[in-house]
């Protein structure tokens, strides 16, 4: 077997006929279903989308178009008051100030279906196929059981999370959440369940000012550079290599980035990379299932988050495809099989 960690330098495993490209779910409403004058840049999703299409490895992802959520999907986690007066776009101004993104469009909720529909879609993928597959939206964190806060509308980890262990039979769902906002609504809702290990590398002194308490939390000083935020990474690794996930849910915000217009840390685009590299390695290493959420970015300009957004899911791409080449998409389901 090769060294896992030079896949992405050696690349041969990409080139064979028999390739079978990582599945993104991916919506146009991503970016459309925000209102252009809203502060938040929504042209990011597009941008990654075009890019990677416009791109030399464009053969390795293919696009998927997702559904609406069910609700009974989203009852899985939250509050059906909350959910259905969101639906039946009833929340009040407090509500939708909290959650930001205004002014909401006519599409809108559309929007936050799709993207729930897109990330249940990736996880139900990976629970049966193995191997890695992403949605280009979501990993909405900071939502909780009846709210909505900070762009998150509703927890689509949270829901993935409860979907795995509570349909689809999986045990060890490992949260690694490693954008540069504290995964607060992820740990709050799953908190105490004994199937979800929730883990998140944040930065101290950003939002949420109120910190969750997530199974393990590995905050950062404002400034912190690679060194210091790798090294956080690779403590966060070490636990999910401990605890012998069966499913790994990553929320891969780029928000750390030193070009954030949010965050507060200073890493390059080589130590994002590097991070993501890290994170896949242990998915191949581990040959568990793993599903990309996109999290935050949000530099000024905007390319900088779209560059470090297109390393993460190609990156993601080339693992997929070695867990292709070395079956390794579908040991894991070997090794449960006699549980
Ligand atoms: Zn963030």
């Amino acid at each position: 077997m090769k060294d896992i960690r030079n896949i992405w330098e050696d690349r041969s495993h990409v080139g064979g006929s028999g390739l079978i490209p990582m599945k993104i779910w991916y919506h146009d409403l991503y970016t459309a279903g925000i209102h252009p004058d809203s502060r938040f840049p929504r042209g990011r999703y597009r941008l990654v989308k075009d890019r990677i299409q416009n791109s030399k490895d464009s053969n390795l992802i293919e696009f998927i178009s997702p559904e609406c959520v069910a609700e009974r999907d989203l009852l899985m986690a939250h509050d059906v008051d909350y959910v259905r007066r969101f639906v039946e776009g009833k929340l009040d101004n407090r509500e939708v100030n909290r959650i930001g993104l205004k002014p909401w469009t006519g599409t809108f909720i559309e929007r936050t279906l799709r993207i729930m529909g897109g990330s249940i879609s990736a996880m139900k993928h990976v629970c049966e196929f193995g191997g890695i597959s992403g949605n280009m939206a979501g990993g909405t964190h900071h939502s909780h059981v009846d709210f909505g806060s900070g762009y998150c509308v509703f927890n689509d980890i949270a829901i993935c999370a409860t979907i795995a262990i509570e349909s689809l039979g999986f045990s060890r769902v490992a949260i690694i959440d490693l954008d540069v906002h504290q995964g607060d609504g992820t740990a709050t809702m799953l908190n105490g369940n004994p199937g979800a290990l929730t883990i998140s590398v944040h930065c101290k002194d950003n939002f949420p000012f109120r910190k969750a308490i997530s199974d393990h939390d590995l905050p950062l000083d404002s400034g912190c550079g690679d060194l210091r935020y790798l090294e956080r990474v690779g403590e966060a690794l070490e636990i999910i290599e401990r605890y012998k996930p069966d499913l790994v849910l990553f929320q891969a915000g780029v928000d750390a980035l030193e070009k954030d217009g949010l965050g507060k840390l200073k890493v390059t685009r080589e130590g994002m990379s590097a991070r993501n590299r890290m994170v896949l390695s242990v998915v191949m290493e581990k040959a568990v299932p793993c599903v990309i959420f996109m999290g935050g970015g949000y530099s000024k300009p905007i390319s900088h988050t779209v560059d470090s957004f297109y390393d993460l899911f190609i990156d993601g791409a080339i693992a997929n495809s070695y867990m292709q080449e070395m079956d390794l998409s579908r040991s894991w389901k070997t090794d449960n099989e006699g549980i």
